[in-house]
């Protein structure tokens, strides 16, 4: 996170499939508009990365896709079913940007749909926008509506936090593990003195704390 990205909130991704990898990096679409960056560039620095490159000497690009991940959560969800329709999946928002979550809210909301559409038509009644509340009912009471509330000023912190969350924070943690974990005869007293002084000049006590609140009050 946050290198890869160039600070903007986002990551790369590396999978390992049987016989190749898949790799990706996944960013705010507003934050390449803002930045005048571009997913090309940030994927190639990516394929160059000491710890990615070695993975690809010698490979074959087999696919290549851009998708769009709708991850404005809870706020973002849109009026889910109307006079013989409902909507479901990533065409409806369902999608749990903290978890990564997104395949499985998809399958849930198109199973209650169906559902919903099953009752309405066992009852021999029309698909109107009243007898199809029941699918928001039913999604309302799930595991899906329930996780996007718990998470639903997430996206907004992701957001206005991107420079924070996504670089700052990851490089004192990756200092402070350094700091903690390297043997090199260093007193681990000023060890600890090196880390909390990188802490406090990266984001001062007020940062710090504020930052801990609002990612507390996010996560609620
Ligand atoms: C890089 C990446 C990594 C991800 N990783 C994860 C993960 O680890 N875990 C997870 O749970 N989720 C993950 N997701 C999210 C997950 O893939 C989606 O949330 C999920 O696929 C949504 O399913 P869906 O059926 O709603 O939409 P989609 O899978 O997008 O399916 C919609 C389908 O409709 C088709 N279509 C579009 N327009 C039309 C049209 N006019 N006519 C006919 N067909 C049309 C599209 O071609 C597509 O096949 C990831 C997504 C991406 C992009």
């Amino acid at each position: 996170a946050g290198a890869v990205s160039e600070g903007m909130a986002g990551m790369g991704f590396l999978y390992t499939n049987k016989e190749s990898v898949s790799i990706g990096i996944g960013c705010i679409v507003s934050d390449f508009a803002e930045s005048g960056k571009s997913p090309y560039q940030l994927l190639e620095k990516f394929k160059m990365h000491p710890s990615i490159r070695p993975l690809l000497e010698g490979s074959e690009v087999k696919e290549y896709a851009a998708h769009l991940i709708p991850e404005g959560g809870f706020k973002a969800v849109p009026q889910l079913f109307g006079d013989g329709w409902v909507v479901v999946g990533d065409a409806a928002q369902l999608n749990n940007a903290v978890h990564r979550e997104g395949s499985n809210l998809a399958m849930t909301s198109g199973r209650l749909a169906a559902e919903a559409i099953f009752q309405v038509r066992s009852r021999r009644e029309p698909m109107t926008a009243e007898n199809l509340s029941l699918y928001e009912k039913m999604i309302n009471d799930s595991f899906v509506m329930k996780d996007l509330k718990k998470y639903k000023d997430m996206p907004a912190l992701l957001h206005t936090q991107s420079q924070n969350l996504f670089l700052t924070y990851p490089q004192l943690v990756s200092t402070a593990m350094e700091n903690f974990l390297r043997v090199d005869g260093v007193p681990k007293i000023d060890k600890e003195r090196a880390t909390v002084s990188a802490m406090k000049a990266k984001r001062g006590w007020t940062g710090l704390v504020g930052d801990a609140v609002r990612v507390a009050r996010a996560w609620r």
